[in-house]
């Protein structure tokens, strides 16, 4: 069976959704079809829970109401009978009379995952209704039964497998199971989130707990590009991506894809392949567990970053250094994306700059401490393993017009890191496109 993932523009209005069932049902082969809530929901739920943690139902309810008004309408517009305009038309009410109520009561972080679900609820409930009016034998899973956090708040991925196996078992002859993206329960049996952006995860999870054929993520782009689309010309969408490298891609700026969600897909060896709900017939992105050797794949950037330096004339042979800089952003609960090191200093990189205040006064104990805001890290990701001699060169290449202020190459055989000024990003992009990407000697163009 295969999983089919569809994100918020690709349920984005009645007619994407119309779409989107086409989509699903073409083949007439079974599929588990994980949904979105439509476009711009999740963000008003956020709203309204802002409000009422400001203490303001008034702006609560002017906020739910319009929503109200919204998906009633999609209602009119999505179906052509009567009876499944009526029923749908019961459940939204139901679904905003609900959240309504929750404006008059006390609002805890509980409450906020409750609101937060709602729009993957809705949007699950109107795709399965206007397929059964279609006359499709399709199913709703509730994935507050199916996926399940454990007390660190990852994904319980024995409990996962055990349900997704089991609810698909006792559901069997259905043509199509739907299910919501992004909501679960927690440890303790409350309604909870996989943070936002996270269908993706679910869909990579139960693809994995079912062992599919394929995990298929449709979006609204072709695929992940070589770079950035919105600041280098002539990107291509590439072909192929190994997992690692998928990994790096996503967690580095690639915004398509959540970056923690490959993992699952990785380790049961199910490939995910990335498609464009606009195009459907264009190949997409395939991430499996093929390393192409000598090629390299793709550039990714990722903003708002913090470097964080630390020269030491102590550090000089003394062992335990190194621990004590790290300790000092962990108690501060910052996490370290690159590091640098000399026998005399380190350098780090922190996104998170909640605490900076706190881990510079810590750190000056420890040696000079220098602070540089507004950067970023490039990452290329292709087959950079350090027998596939020159590769690193090229991209260091392409970059000698710029200053570099961090390297990082050999954490893995799938990256080198650059950190450079934010206001060198396009550039830089730019540079290593041009050298990266086009036909000469020593790059094979990704294929
Ligand atoms: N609806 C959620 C969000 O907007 C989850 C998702 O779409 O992946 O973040
Ligand atoms: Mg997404």
């Amino acid at each position: 069976m295969k999983v089919m993932k569809f994100g918020g523009t690709s349920v984005g209005s009645p007619k994407r959704m119309q779409e989107v069932t086409k989509l699903i049902t073409t083949d007439g082969e079974p599929k588990l079809v994980v949904l979105s809530a439509m476009s711009g929901t999740t963000n008003t739920l956020v709203e309204i829970a802002d409000y009422l943690y400001k203490k303001n139902p008034e702006g609560a309810n002017t906020v739910i109401n319009s929503l109200e008004q919204k998906y009633l309408g999609h209602v009119q517009e999505l179906y052509s009978t009567d009876e499944w305009r009526e029923r749908t038309e019961a459940f939204i009410k139901e679904v905003f009379a609900n959240l309504r109520a929750m404006t008059k009561s006390l609002f805890t972080s509980f409450e906020e995952k409750v609101i937060l679900a709602q729009g993957e609820i809705l949007s699950t409930n109107m795709v399965t209704n206007y397929m059964r009016e279609q006359g499709i034998n399709a199913i709703l899973l509730s994935a507050l039964d199916i996926i399940r956090t454990d007390k660190n708040a990852e994904p319980d991925f024995n409990y996962i497998r055990e349900r997704a196996v089991q609810q698909l078992e006792v559901n069997e002859g259905f043509d199509v199971y739907i299910t919501q993206g992004f909501i679960c329960r927690n440890a303790y049996g409350e309604i909870d989130n996989l943070l936002r952006g996270g269908s993706d995860y679910t869909a990579c999870l139960l693809g994995a707990a079912i062992e599919a054929e394929e995990i298929q993520i449709w979006t609204d782009i072709d695929g992940m590009h070589n770079n950035d689309p919105r600041i280098v010309e002539g990107t291509e969408p590439v072909r192929q991506l190994y997992f690692e490298e998928a990994a790096e891609l996503a967690y580095f700026g690639a915004k398509i894809l959540h970056p923690t969600c490959i993992q699952p897909a990785k380790f049961a060896g199910v490939p995910v392949r990335l498609l464009n709900t606009m195009d459907p017939q264009a190949p997409g992105t395939i991430i499996n567990n093929r390393m192409h050797r000598g090629t390299i794949k793709a550039v990714a950037a990722k903003s708002g970053i913090t470097c964080i330096g630390i020269q030491s004339s102590r550090m000089l042979l003394a062992s335990g250094f190194l621990r004590k800089v790290f300790e000092i952003f962990e108690t501060n609960k910052t996490s370290i994306d690159m590091i640098a090191t000399s026998e005399v200093g380190v350098s780090v990189t922190i996104d998170n700059t909640s605490h900076l205040s706190q881990i510079v006064d810590e750190l000056k104990k420890y040696g000079t401490v220098s602070v540089d805001s507004d950067m970023c890290i490039v990452c290329v990701v292709g087959d950079l393993s350090s027998k596939n001699v020159g590769f690193e060169t090229i991209a260091t290449d392409a970059l000698k017009q710029i200053p570099v202020r961090m390297i990082s190459y050999g954490g893995s055989a799938h990256n080198i890191s650059f950190v450079v000024a934010e206001a060198d990003k396009q550039r830089t992009l730019r540079a290593l496109q041009q050298t990266l990407f086009t036909y000469n000697d020593h790059v094979r163009r990704p294929s």
